[in-house]
């Protein structure tokens, strides 16, 4: 069974602030033959947004890593620090449309108002103290030198998408941030600005990020925006039960090359968690990806996490 017809554009969209670990790369795998699978292409993001945690030497061992296990990608790298100036763009389509407001509270105002006994607002989000702000409050906090993030007039709002391993899918949002208060654009806006940018139609990511999708789709609905295809698949776990983390040891390629594990052998024991082939499987790695790809099946997708023996940790 094919993922969809024609025209699947995936994407790996990593976050430079460390180098990929067998989770990451596990979901890159997933990605990459998905995409391929389909007779689609697959383009690279590098989601350096955050100058606190980005790093251009990861950026650089990511692509290795990636590379390393046959797992490339079509077209020129988008920075996600590059593209300013779309994503301040889209914020201005946002407070033209009057879907966001200015919040001018604390961090430790959000935390008492959430611990607040009264609370019917969501659980853990924003209780909404800035929405009913007055143009004259809001001038007043703006002459006291006070700067506000942005946030989305959103909650309550629930959003359906397609997802290929937990199925029609939904979720509600909260009035998230959409730009902090140092003038950094949220997450949520790059990553859907980008993926537009990209012409991409098909993400597969971790399912950490699953709760996140109402959000964007949010976004997606307010730009006028296609919905993408969902794919979140299930982490990888320490044996701990934890999820992996450079301190449940060998975890990156370079670890497992110091312990005699070539990236082949690293791409078969990927496989194998995803029973696409036997854990000793020595075909090189062109011959196990385009096994890989030959045998995949959407409905084969992973839906319970990979707890790493610790033979290979
Ligand atoms: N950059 C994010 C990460 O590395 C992934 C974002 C996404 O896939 O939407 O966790």
């Amino acid at each position: 069974m094919s993922w969809q017809s024609g025209g699947v554009r995936g994407r790996f969209a990593p976050t430079p602030s460390g180098p990929l670990h067998l989770g990451n790369l596990r979901t890159a795998l997933i990605a990459w033959v998905a995409a391929r699978s389909a007779g689609g292409e697959i383009v690279l993001r590098v989601e350096d947004l955050d100058p606190a945690t980005a790093r251009a030497e990861y950026d650089e061992s990511q692509r290795q890593a990636l590379l390393a296990l046959g797992l490339d990608w079509d077209g020129p790298v988008m920075y996600q620090s590059q593209r300013r100036r779309a994503h301040l763009a889209a914020l201005d389509v946002l407070r033209a449309m009057e879907v966001v407001y200015p919040c001018f509270c604390t961090r430790r105002e959000i935390r008492e108002a959430a611990r607040a006994p009264h609370d019917d607002g969501p659980q853990d989000g924003y209780p909404g103290t800035c929405r009913q702000l007055s143009a004259a409050q809001v001038r007043a906090h703006r002459e006291a030198g006070r700067v506000p993030a942005w946030r989305a007039m959103a909650a309550g709002d629930r959003l359906e998408f397609r997802d290929l391993v937990h199925g029609t899918s939904s979720g509600v949002c909260d009035d998230f941030v959409v730009q902090r208060n140092d003038g950094l654009v949220a997450y949520h806006v790059a990553v859907v600005v980008d993926d537009a940018a990209q012409s991409v139609t098909q993400v597969v990511r971790g399912d950490d990020l699953f709760d996140s999708t109402p959000r964007q789709r949010w976004l997606q609905d307010r730009f006028g925006l296609p919905e993408p295809e969902y794919a979140h698949v299930p982490l990888v776990l320490g044996a701990d039960g934890a999820r992996l983390a450079k301190r449940h040891g060998a975890v990156t390629l370079d670890d497992l090359a110091r312990r005699g594990l070539a990236p082949r052998d690293v791409l078969a024991r990927l496989g194998a968690s995803l029973g696409w082939c036997a854990p000793d499987d020595h075909r090189p790695i062109e011959a196990l990806l385009a096994a890989f790809v030959a045998g995949f099946d959407v409905a084969g997708l992973p839906r319970e996490p990979w707890t790493l023996a610790r033979s290979l940790a």
